[in-house]
């Protein structure tokens, strides 16, 4: 493939991820330039314009990119005009505001408009959720569910379901002063506030929103000062009557590094979670996908991807988005066939799941601990030393790939699997108590 297949098909990836005018405004003035070994270079006109992306949309083009070439290509920006009138940085907070009054409304609320109760499947695993969070965006900061607080494993429709929140409070004149944010991009406005002296529009902005959608908050645990800025945003808009809502990807009690005070907090309200979806669930999902995109799949085809991707509905959904993509530039017809040999790559093999949970196992066995440690959320010494270790060790001895490790790994991300991975090799020189740790696990893995 060529640059610009690749650039293309990033670009209908995330098409339906970005409001339509916000991908006009910034998406489309993007030019890619080059395919360099495993760089892919793409062009924007201005310094200015490559901090707004950077911020808003660098996070959603790299995860396209990244699935798109299964994590093998980076990309690198290049100015290509520059702009003398904009070259002078602004603060973010202060930038923010300004571009408020040019830019759409989507741009200040940070909604994506897809994310509605309308698109989001109702099932067993998400009905009570579902159900507390249009209570809430039916009367913002008027319900007991104040915090409400939202959990469950990645993928599963956290993100969509408080944004549907925001989307309909929106839609129904219920508030409109909402500001849904990534916790990690409350952490990075906090730092850049405080380089830059502008602690105040920090305040400002986050503290006077009627309608606060936080999202990912475990990313918080540790950062203590992020903790206590948000102890503080969060104590003045409860005061106000202001509607928080918060998601997680494991609940409040399962925190480490957390303020007692904000777990306190959220217990004031309502904690709820999705867990994954059933079949019919997830065929649900799979086929109002499909009519949003205006086509048909085959019952086989649908029945196949749903039985095949169980525990999250992003890859389920990546998984639909990678076949089009494929029969469209192959101009072949969605067939069982073509979604076999497209996806084959990404299915978890019944041999290798054998590999795993043997080295899971043993693993165990060697420190003395159960098994299902490894798969759950504890993050005791040494179960994560021995979790890092197993991961390594599949990585290293088995075909699956490090998405599937991950997800065997009670959902994980593949990120994580590479971390461990690196993370025992790097200690494997000098330390010879681990050396010798792994060699004798390794002995006690049979080879396939
Ligand atoms: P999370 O934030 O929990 O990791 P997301 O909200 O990002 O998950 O959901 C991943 C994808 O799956 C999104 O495209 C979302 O629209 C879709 N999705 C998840 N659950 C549902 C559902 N119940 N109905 C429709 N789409 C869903
Ligand atoms: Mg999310």
């Amino acid at each position: 493939m060529d640059a610009q297949n690749i650039w293309n098909l990033v670009l209908k990836k995330i098409e339906d991820q970005i409001p339509k005018s916000s991908f006009h405004a910034w998406i489309e003035p993007l030019r890619c330039l080059k395919l360099a070994e495993d760089i892919l270079e793409v062009g924007v006109p201005n310094r200015f314009f490559y901090e707004f992306l950077d911020t808003h949309y660098n996070k959603t083009i790299l995860s396209a990119l990244s699935d798109i070439s299964d994590g093998k290509i980076r990309i690198q920006y290049k100015i290509i005009k520059e702009d003398p009138v904009e070259t002078q940085p602004e603060p973010v907070v202060e930038s923010r505001q300004l571009k408020t009054k040019e830019i759409n409304f989507y741009e200040r609320t940070q909604l994506n408009p897809r994310y509605t109760y309308e698109n989001f499947v109702e099932g067993d695993s998400n009905s009570f959720a579902k159900a507390t969070a249009l209570a809430v965006a039916e009367a913002p900061g008027k319900t007991p569910f104040n915090p409400l607080f939202i959990y469950g494993a990645t993928g599963l429709g956290k993100t969509h379901l408080i944004q549907a929140i925001g989307n309909f409070s929106l839609a129904h004149n219920k508030t409109s002063n909402i500001l849904y944010v990534t916790s990690e991009k409350f952490m990075n406005d906090f730092i850049l506030a405080i380089k830059r002296y502008k602690t105040t529009d920090f305040s400002r902005l986050y503290r006077t929103v009627d309608l606060l959608l936080l999202d990912d908050i475990q990313f918080f645990q540790g950062k203590e000062r992020t903790q206590m800025e948000f102890f503080h945003t969060f104590n003045s808009l409860y005061q106000a009557g202001a509607q928080i809502v918060l998601s997680s990807d494991r609940p409040p009690k399962e925190f480490d590094d957390f303020d007692k005070r904000l777990i306190s907090r959220i217990g004031w309200g309502l904690v709820t979670d999705i867990q994954p979806p059933d079949f019919e669930t997830r065929l649900a999902i799979l086929q109002k996908r499909a009519d949003q995109e205006g086509i048909d799949i085959p019952a086989d085809v649908g029945d196949f991807l749903a039985q095949t991707f169980k525990v999250n509905i992003r890859d389920l959904e990546g998984a639909l988005i990678r076949l089009l993509a494929y029969g469209s530039i192959a101009g072949k017809d969605l067939s069982l066939e073509l979604a076999k040999d497209v996806l084959r790559d990404h299915i978890v093999i019944p041999s290798a799941v054998i590999d795993i949970e043997t080295i899971q196992k043993k693993v165990a066995d060697f420190y003395n601990i159960p098994a299902d440690l490894l798969i759950a959320r504890n993050r005791k010494k040494e179960v994560a030393h021995a979790r890092q270790v197993a991961m390594f060790l599949c990585a290293d001895l088995t075909n699956s790939s490090l998405q599937s490790i991950g997800l065997r790994f009670g959902n994980r991300d593949h990120s994580t699997v590479i971390h461990a991975r690196n993370l025992i090799s790097k200690r494997l020189n000098g330390d010879s108590k681990l050396s010798s740790e792994i060699q004798s696990l390794k002995s006690k893995i049979p080879s396939p």
